[in-house]
């Protein structure tokens, strides 16, 4: 992947909102091909910055390249390369899927056959459907097919399944995932850790306008964790430090009445905790064990979990 040329060029990116930091001086690339994310929760900039790529906000310093353009300058160059997911609100309630594939597509030079953007979201049984009619997934669908309509080089998701049951939350994960097999570059924003996960080369992990850790998924759990989790609820709090001292323990994170000990070995704590328990005679709950994820990486990096 490294090898690999860079289609987005990020440098010392700076963006505030009277005093609020949104971006707060940042610098990645993505490379030809990947699934780029950035992950983080509300308010951590994600958006920010991908409009910003997209030539939607001006920055107060830093430069953009995309596809070796200057981004800043030549934003209409840019714009007919690149393709962005529309918020649906916007789109036009009283034109059925075709109508608006069609729009979307006469606003570019260049466009993609309606049918076959149809096709590649799984609508054309609904081609003849009004946007308003649609279920929530459908609609959602749509404005991710839209970002297809140019044949971009790049494409950006902001949060494509924010919203959406898990089943058309799966659904649309194939849809991308088709993308990247058609050697498209992507960008998404996300907050969710399976998500990111599943989809991603590479992530960005963000808070408070800053990256906090890059890397591929795996990397990043790899460079954090060498261990696994468990989780429990316990009655009558042991406190930290009688849990710190279990046998095998790395790291103790405490969070409401959820206890996650992190260990190299899963045996050895869960016996020494097992001992704790009945020695204080207090009940555990809802104890389970995992690896851990993207979502234990947050939460060392942050102390919180990335959603409330
Ligand atoms: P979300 O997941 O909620 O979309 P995000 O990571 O995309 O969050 P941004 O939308 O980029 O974050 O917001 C970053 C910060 O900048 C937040 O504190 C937000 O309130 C603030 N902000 C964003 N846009 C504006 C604006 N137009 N005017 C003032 N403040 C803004």
């Amino acid at each position: 992947m490294s090898n690999r040329t860079n289609v987005i060029d990020v440098s010392n990116l700076y963006k505030a909102y009277g005093a609020i930091r949104a971006v707060d001086g940042i610098s990645f690339d993505v490379k030809q091909g990947e699934v780029f994310g950035m992950l983080g929760p509300n308010g951590a900039g994600k958006t920010t910055t991908v409009e910003i790529i997209e030539g939607l906000r001006t920055p107060d310093s830093g430069s953009v390249t995309v596809l070796g353009i200057d981004a800043l300058k030549d934003v209409r160059e840019v714009k007919e390369r690149i393709g962005v997911q529309l918020q649906t609100p916007a789109f036009f309630p009283k034109l059925n899927v075709r109508e608006l594939v069609d729009y979307y597509g006469s606003l570019y030079k260049k466009s993609v056959p309606s049918s076959e953007i149809i096709d590649l979201v799984a609508l054309d049984e609904s081609r003849k459907v009004l946007f308003q009619n649609l279920s929530g997934g459908q609609q959602q669908r749509l404005s991710v097919a839209l970002a297809f309509v140019n044949d971009p080089d790049i494409i950006f998701l902001d949060e494509p399944t924010t919203g959406l049951d898990p089943q058309a939350r799966r659904t649309l994960w194939e849809v991308i995932e088709g993308f990247r097999k058609a050697g498209k570059t992507i960008l998404l924003t996300t907050h969710y850790m399976e998500e990111a996960e599943r989809l991603c080369d590479r992530i960005a992990i963000m808070d408070h306008g800053h990256i906090i850790a890059m890397g591929s998924p795996r990397g990043l759990i790899k460079e954090h964790f060498a261990e696994s989790a468990i989780q429990f609820k316990m009655t009558g709090y042991p406190g930290r430090e009688a849990l710190v001292a279990l046998k095998g323990v790395t790291d103790v994170i405490e969070e409401g009445d959820e206890i996650i000990l992190y260990t190299g070995s899963i045996p050895v704590t869960i016996s020494a905790l097992l001992e704790l328990a009945s020695s204080r005679s207090a009940e555990l709950s809802d104890l389970s064990i995992r690896h851990a994820d993207l979502e234990d990486v947050f939460i060392k990096l942050t102390g919180k979990r990335i959603r409330d």
